[in-house]
């Protein structure tokens, strides 16, 4: 039913459980801790990492019907989702954030949607902003011709999703004391604390400014969950000004980083993950003798990188 086993999506041949990778970093070694990576981003060509355990058990559950979804313009969720579409088979629509964006040149990523025949449908933002409000949203979809489509939320992440996401915990357990991860929505890292063994906690590093994550993540174990689940914290101090927002230092981390270990490094969630992580260890947040994961949730996007140095 809601697997993500379910045929269709199953067929398209996920290398689950994803793998784990030690790599030797001098800035952990010197305070005596293991860096694991949890390569999420090699799931499948794609469908990234956290996309593909959100999205399949949503696939599932909308069982053949189109689906629509929402974001901004440069938005992993709905690349991921228009991908979902072509290789299955079923009709995308994306509500896309600014209308100021019809009728212009699409930007490289929203092309890809299209290319892969997600049907855009732009919106003004102070209407984008009310679709949590049941008429406003209901409005959108009347307008998007998408009323009849399976609903899936901005980011990806409802209770579906949450659930998909402990699986990650779950592949996790017994490998690290700490497991860190990027958080948009929360819904990974919510899911993910639930996966993890007793004992062993979640660490969550927001991209986005503002501080709301930890009730978001807390509604969204209650809907999967019907409460909280596993140990897990938020650190706000690494979103580098705000969601996009790559400052030159930030990518000047990520490139170094790739050039240590030869693994291509996302701007927008895993540069401020592994940002936080090294800065972390060397406040010594992490006892010597431990294992830290870092879950690499996806994989850089070619044109987003120059675009968007701020
Ligand atoms: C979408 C995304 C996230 C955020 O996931 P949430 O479940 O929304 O917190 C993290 N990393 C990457 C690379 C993403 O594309």
């Amino acid at each position: 039913m809601t697997s993500p086993d379910t045929p269709g999506i199953a067929a398209l041949r996920p290398r689950l459980p994803s793998p784990v990778q030690e790599v030797v970093d001098d800035r952990f070694e010197r305070r005596g801790v293991r860096l694991l990576l949890k390569r999420d981003d090699l799931i499948h060509p794609e469908l990234i990492g956290n996309k593909w355990r959100k999205l399949a058990p949503n696939l599932a559950a909308a069982a053949g019907r189109a689906v629509v979804t929402f974001g901004g313009a440069w938005s992993n969720h709905l690349r991921a989702t228009a991908a979902a579409g072509r290789l299955l088979g079923i009709p995308t629509i994306g509500v896309v954030r600014g209308d100021e964006l019809a009728g212009r040149p699409l930007n490289p990523s929203l092309a890809r949607c299209a290319a892969d025949g997600m049907r855009l449908h732009f919106v003004d933002r102070a209407t984008y902003r009310g679709k949590s409000e049941p008429r406003t949203l209901a409005g959108i979809l009347r307008a998007a011709d998408a009323e009849e489509a399976y609903v899936v939320p901005e980011g990806g992440s409802n209770a579906e999703a949450v659930r998909g996401c402990r699986a990650l915990g779950a592949e996790l357990r017994g490998r690290a004391e700490a497991v860190a991860v990027a958080c948009g929505t929360g819904g990974t890292l919510a899911g993910l604390a639930a996966g993890l063994a007793p004992g062993e906690r979640a660490l969550g590093v927001p991209v986005l400014k503002g501080g709301f994550l930890a009730a978001e993540t807390d509604a969204l174990q209650r809907a999967a969950f019907g409460g909280r689940r596993g140990t897990w914290s938020l650190d706000e101090r690494f979103h580098c000004g705000g969601y996009a927002r790559v400052p030159a230092e930030l990518d000047a981390f990520a490139a170094d980083f790739e050039h240590r270990h030869g693994l291509p490094v996302e701007r927008l969630y895993v540069a401020k993950l592994l940002y936080g992580l090294v800065t972390l260890v060397g406040e010594s947040a992490f006892p010597r003798g431990t294992a830290v994961a870092a879950v690499i949730t996806g994989r850089p996007f070619p044109e987003t990188s120059a675009r968007l140095l701020l």
